[in-house]
């Protein structure tokens, strides 16, 4: 975000066991190195750069990029590679940058260290095993860090609550195996239309929380409609056929609705109500 990279992984490789996992990607990135001694940028502890030198690495698959692999490190039992794909215009407009990128990197390297550490050992407690999305727990370790962030950047959250509509009837006519794969699939659906920075929870049995991040005023609502579109078109595969199935979104803002933010949360619940009252598969804004 600091520096606007469009296309990059960012990697974290454990020294000891030279084991490389990523940390986070965005866009597009053509890289597909799957160990460390594949890694020149690790094995050599220098920048790859494709510009200066073409083809210099192998595990790059793709004619449309261009990259820079920069090794940062905290010195010890970590190693960090952030690997940037650009088009020739884009390198021309941020070449200069990259030795801020490469400050920043070594700056952070400790940080990160332990914010992936911490990542991979939470992530099991974390996340929901049916779906792979973020739990209840996990909203409630992040949500007033992310209220707090969002008061200091004097920016807005979206919070939309979600819920499927009938969903008992799935269960009751096709069987709980049915219901598992919409619900699988419905996660999948949400993910892909919101942001990447966005968080999508699984709150409850068949009950979503996505909180929109960064959003303008009276966009979260906009978002609510389109995922309601875009779920009523969707044919859900089970085993029992192509199901169809609609959800209702109650939608609150933050800090607009309330400074609280689970009061924020409560709103967003009361407008999933009214919802379902006024006939379901439909957002309604608190
Ligand atoms: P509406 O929300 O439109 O009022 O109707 P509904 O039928 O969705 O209402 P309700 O909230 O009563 O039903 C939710 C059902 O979701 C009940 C529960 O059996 C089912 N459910 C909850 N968690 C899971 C799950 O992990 N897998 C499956 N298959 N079903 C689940
Ligand atoms: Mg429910
Ligand atoms: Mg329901």
């Amino acid at each position: 975000n600091k520096f606007k990279l469009k296309n990059f992984k960012l990697y974290g490789i454990t020294n000891n066991d030279k084991s490389i996992n990523i940390i986070h990607q965005k866009g597009e990135n053509c890289c597909d190195v799957a160990e460390t001694i594949e890694c020149r940028a690790y094995r050599t502890s220098h920048e790859i750069n494709s510009i200066k030198f073409p083809h210099i690495c192998q595990e790059h698959r793709c004619e449309k990029y261009n990259y820079i692999c920069i090794p940062f490190s905290t010195g010890g039992t970590f190693t960090g590679i952030l690997s940037i794909n650009f088009s020739k215009e884009e390198y021309e407009e941020n070449k200069d940058e990259i030795p801020y990128i490469e400050s920043y990197l070594n700056e952070s390297a400790s940080i990160i260290e332990a914010k992936s550490t911490l990542h991979l050992m939470k992530q099991s407690s974390l996340t929901d095993q049916l779906t792979g999305l973020y739990n209840r727990r996990y909203l409630e370790e992040i949500l007033e860090k992310i209220a707090a962030s969002t008061l200091r950047e004097n920016s807005m959250l979206g919070v939309l609550m979600i819920d499927v509509d009938y969903f008992k009837k799935v269960n009751d006519t096709y069987g709980h195996d049915a219901g598992d794969m919409v619900l699988k699939q419905l996660s999948h659906v949400l993910t892909a239309n919101v942001r990447e920075s966005d968080f999508v929870v699984r709150f409850g049995g068949e009950e979503f929380i996505i909180l929109l991040v960064d959003i303008r005023k009276d966009e979260a609502i906009k978002v609510a409609e389109k995922l309601c579109q875009i779920v009523e078109k969707t044919k859900f595969e089970t085993k029992a056929g192509i199901l169809r199935k609609t959800i209702s979104i109650g939608v609150a803002e933050f800090p607009v609705d309330s400074e609280r933010i689970w009061q924020v949360i409560k709103f967003a619940d009361v407008a999933l109500y009214k919802a379902k009252q006024e006939g379901r598969d439909r957002a309604v804004r608190f």
